[in-house]
């Protein structure tokens, strides 16, 4: 048996992949404490772990930063290293006390990978993004560079490095806590066919494609086809999209549901006719099961999910990421851009991805590189595996 402790960050899309992984590793009789908030104590306790939540130890955001989270990289960072020193002393003296063989931390919640080195802890890193190196960087747009660049110069971010060296932790550059590189043993959640650039990761990335429950849900005896519109989690209050897109289609003979997050007053939409179901939020794996094609911002989750069940997309992406993931989908084949918030153009483009069965081939044909790349109990193997190997 082995001890294991996991972190992620304050988002369902980090945080979704680790649940199934954790109730395998549970069920094959591990030891699991995981790092988290109030949010999805009840899913990972529900999986089998002991969970911390550290609400508390979330850096307050001021009124003006609110609209830019998920957006700003450099707030982000600011919020990662702030989390990092208010935890530090709990975390530390209870890591020392639990003696755990390793600790899998979420990419972005740096803080983990922090606490590994601080205590010698072996450490594996977990992405619920594409895997990221100098060579993937380059297919980032102008946008994304920018601000990353911009972040790399930030005298506020070397302020905050010098503050974690004050708290004994060995940093030079930024770079030594954001960069995926090919010595540290990684947990991809998608599958080698997916991810861009894929020779340049060494073996020591485990790409075991999207961590996705096996509950096969009540597939609806349905004489119409479905759309599935969501904008994920984080920024999803685009109401006008949300109108546009009830105008769109209320008078097709096609079943439209739609979750538009839990902050979006449902109200505000007006008159919702009879073919739609409008949510705050609900469980999008079933919803998948049962739909025809996805409007998706193009968060990784969704997209991973999307294609896990091979359903083709309208790629409708709000940032960088997102822009690079839809981007993926669109070369390969299995989704159509959606360059427009504009009626007539979202009913044009989602007709097409619905009627035109090459969406839907292409989407099966990845479905199936996720379906072999072994999900929760690949990434469970890889994780006992490096364990092992560090006892030998
Ligand atoms: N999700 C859900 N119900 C909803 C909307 C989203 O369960 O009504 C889940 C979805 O299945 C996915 C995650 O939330 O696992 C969203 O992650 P993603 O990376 O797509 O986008 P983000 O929310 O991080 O922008």
């Amino acid at each position: 048996m082995s001890k294991i402790v996991f972190f992620s960050i304050y988002a369902h899309g980090h945080t979704n992949p680790t649940i199934e992984v954790v109730r395998e590793l549970v069920n094959r009789g591990n030891e699991i404490v995981y790092y988290s908030f109030s949010e999805f104590k009840e899913r990972i306790e529900d999986a089998g772990a002991r969970c911390i939540c550290c609400d508390e130890y979330l850096p307050e955001l001021k009124k003006e930063d609110e609209k830019k989270v998920g957006k700003d990289f450099s707030l982000l960072i600011d919020m990662i290293v702030d989390t990092t020193l208010a935890l530090d002393e709990k975390v530390c003296s209870e890591l020392k006390d639990f003696n755990p063989d390793c600790i899998v931390s979420d990419s972005l919640s740096f803080w983990g990978k922090l606490f590994a080195k601080k205590l010698n802890i072996p450490y594996i890193c977990s992405t619920t993004t594409f895997a990221f190196n100098e060579h993937t960087a380059k297919m980032m747009n102008q946008g994304f560079r920018e601000i990353f660049s911009m972040i790399l110069g930030m005298g506020r971010i070397y302020k905050k490095i010098k503050l974690l060296n004050e708290s004994g932790y060995d940093i030079k550059h930024f770079t030594d806590i954001v960069k995926n590189d090919n010595d540290t043993n990684t947990i991809v959640y998608t599958s080698k066919e997916f991810q861009p650039m894929v020779e340049t990761f060494s073996d020591k990335y485990y790409f075991v494609g999207p961590s996705v429950s096996d509950k096969v849900y009540k597939i609806n005896l349905k004489t119409r086809k479905q759309i599935y519109i969501s904008l994920g989690t984080v920024n999803n209050k685009n109401i006008s999209f949300y109108k546009n897109c009830i105008n769109a289609f209320e008078n097709c003979d096609i079943d439209v549901v739609m979750s538009v997050g839990k902050d979006t007053d449902i109200k505000i939409l007006g008159n919702i006719p009879n073919n739609f179901c409008i949510k705050n939020s609900l469980n999008q794996i079933e919803v998948l099961q049962n739909s025809d094609v996805f409007i998706t911002h193009c968060g990784m989750n969704s997209v991973n999910e999307s294609l896990y069940y091979g359903v083709p997309m309208v790629l409708f992406p709000q940032q960088s990421e997102q822009r690079m993931v839809a981007q993926r989908v669109f070369d390969l084949g299995a989704g159509s851009m959606l360059k427009k918030n504009n009626i007539d153009y979202i009913k044009k483009i989602t007709l097409e991805v619905m009627n035109n069965d090459k969406y839907k081939e292409n989407a099966i044909s990845l479905s199936k590189t996720f379906h072999r790349a072994g999900g929760a109990k690949k990434a469970s193997d890889a994780i006992l595996n490096i364990i092992d190997t560090n006892k030998c």
